[in-house]
């Protein structure tokens, strides 16, 4: 048997550190326990580049204030309101904290990236995105005394009478597990969207073709266990954040390069070389994460956005080449696509777009195209200027919404809606309290920062009553 702790947090992504450098600032003894090796520890927040924050001015890295009522609206406006907006209330109101709780741990700062998605008066960009930061809390932790073990996959925790006792960590070999006993435990191990299987329950075979932008260790396991031991859960199971990726990225983890902007700029056809919704219905940043459950329901889940050279260069570059070709006939097969249909389906829409020369991408310009169904709203030029470009998507999952509920301490609730007493969950795992459906961009890292804090400075006072 094991040393005895007072905190334990599992998981090592971002709500964890925060976790565990707050229960330690609160004076207790911590260890992290990261299922993977270090070397590709933290999880999802290895791919994050911003956080958002309530603050009441502009400064060097705010390009102007960003009020807790407007947080607040946005928040409802993109979730169609939280499950919960007490706790929605709380992560607005406490993330305005947040960058200087930050700094003061050493993480520094930088202006918002050039292409990005328009967020620099809300966000606050870290130097070196999330890897950068993780690395500074790790070292962090590490100047605290805060002890990190890796390859510590928990697979059970150890609960009874509502009362946290120890944890079981899998065994190398299949054998009877360590136990890892501590006063109160923070689990931090983020969402499922690495588990297939778990995705098939919902979504069927089409789970098979989904692909997964972050780290592959994220399999629910302990999202499961709370769940085994009576915890409540919250959120739809079918639901997750998705973009539209690009189809040759790798199965997990591709990250942030792998996304693609293309959409707005031309149109999307499916397999059968068809549209199947409106390409330029809001502007992008509010409508890049509709693409990717979109994209879920056409057959084969694989899309092709299509562009021309009018338009190649509007846009981050892909990170795979383009196909390309000097004829719409030509491009077909190397989509794999009919080109009668696929021919048919871009006439179709460059003759409802004909009378468009010019677009404004940085507002709903209204250049629509008429009496075409589905509609292009906004940006719509005719595709036809060669050469011509095909772009594989695919599904691109970041998260998935269904959590634990937790109260306002980060105390995971049971069934009952009791709070186990020395039980804390932070970050994705209980992020369905807030995000139902939609996205905030950067609000990812804004429920696992105040929850994580939160979970930390509660759990160092449930270890020791
Ligand atoms: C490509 C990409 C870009 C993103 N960009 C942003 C952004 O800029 N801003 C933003 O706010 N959000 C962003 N997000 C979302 C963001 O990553 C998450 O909201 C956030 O990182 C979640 O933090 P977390 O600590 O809850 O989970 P994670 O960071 O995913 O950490 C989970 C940890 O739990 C560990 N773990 C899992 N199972 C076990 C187990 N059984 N035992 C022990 N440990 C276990 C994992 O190894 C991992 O370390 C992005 C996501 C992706 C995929």
């Amino acid at each position: 048997m094991s040393e005895k702790y007072d905190v334990l947090v599992v998981g090592g992504g971002n709500a964890a550190l925060c976790a565990a450098i707050s229960a330690r600032e609160a004076g207790a003894r911590v260890m992290v326990l990261e299922r993977s090796p270090e070397n590709e520890r933290g999880g999802n927040t290895r791919h994050t580049r911003n956080i958002r924050c309530t603050h009441a001015a502009a400064d060097q890295f705010f390009s102007g204030p960003y009020s807790e009522q407007e947080h607040l609206q946005d928040l409802i406006g993109v979730t169609g309101g939280p499950a919960n907006l007490d706790l929605a209330k709380l992560a607005v109101r406490e993330s305005s904290q947040l960058p200087a709780w930050m700094s003061g741990h050493g993480v520094h700062w930088q202006q918002p990236l050039a292409g990005t998605l328009h967020l620099g008066r809300t966000n606050r960009w870290f130097l070196g995105g999330g890897k950068a930061m993780l690395n500074t809390y790790y070292r962090e932790a590490a100047r605290m005394e805060i002890d990190v073990r890796y390859n510590a996959r928990v697979e059970e925790l150890i609960i009874e009478n509502s009362r946290f006792d120890a944890v079981r960590l899998a065994h190398a070999n299949g054998g009877a597990g360590e136990i890892v006993r501590a006063g109160a435990v923070v689990v931090a191990a983020g969402g499922y969207e690495a588990n297939i299987e778990w995705l098939k329950r919902h979504w069927g075979d089409a789970a098979d073709n989904f692909i997964i932008r972050g780290s592959a260790y994220n399999d629910g396991q302990l999202l499961a266990a709370l769940m085994k031991c009576g915890a409540k859960s919250m959120g739809d199971p079918k639901g997750f954040h998705a973009i539209a990726v690009d189809a040759r990225a790798p199965k997990f983890d591709g990250g942030i390069v792998t996304r693609l902007d293309v959409v707005p700029f031309g149109i999307v056809v499916n397999r059968d070389a068809r549209r199947f919704y409106d390409e330029g219905q809001d502007i992008w940043p509010k409508r890049y994460a509709i693409w990717g459950t979109l994209i879920a329901g056409q057959p084969g889940q694989i899309a092709y956005g299509i562009v021309d050279a009018k338009a190649i260069d509007r846009f981050l570059p892909p990170m795979f080449k383009p196909y390309k070709a000097d004829t719409l006939e030509a491009l077909a097969p190397q989509l794999g696509l009919d080109s009668r249909t696929f021919v048919e389906t871009v006439t179709e829409y460059n003759r409802a777009a004909a009378a468009n020369t010019e677009i404004h991408m940085e507002r709903l310009d209204g250049v629509g195209t008429q009496g075409l169904t589905p509609p292009k709203s906004n940006w719509a030029l005719p595709i036809d200027r060669a050469p011509f470009y095909g772009l594989p998507l695919r599904p691109g999952i970041t998260f998935t919404y269904m959590g634990v509920a937790v109260d306002e301490c980060a105390r995971v609730l049971d069934q009952s809606g009791r709070p186990f007493q020395n039980v804390h969950a932070a970050g994705e795992i209980m992020s369905g309290n807030i995000l139902t459906k939609g996205y905030l961009g950067g609000f990812g890292l804004t429920i696992g920062s105040v929850f994580g804090r939160i979970a930390g400075r509660e759990a160092a006072s449930n270890a020791r009553a």
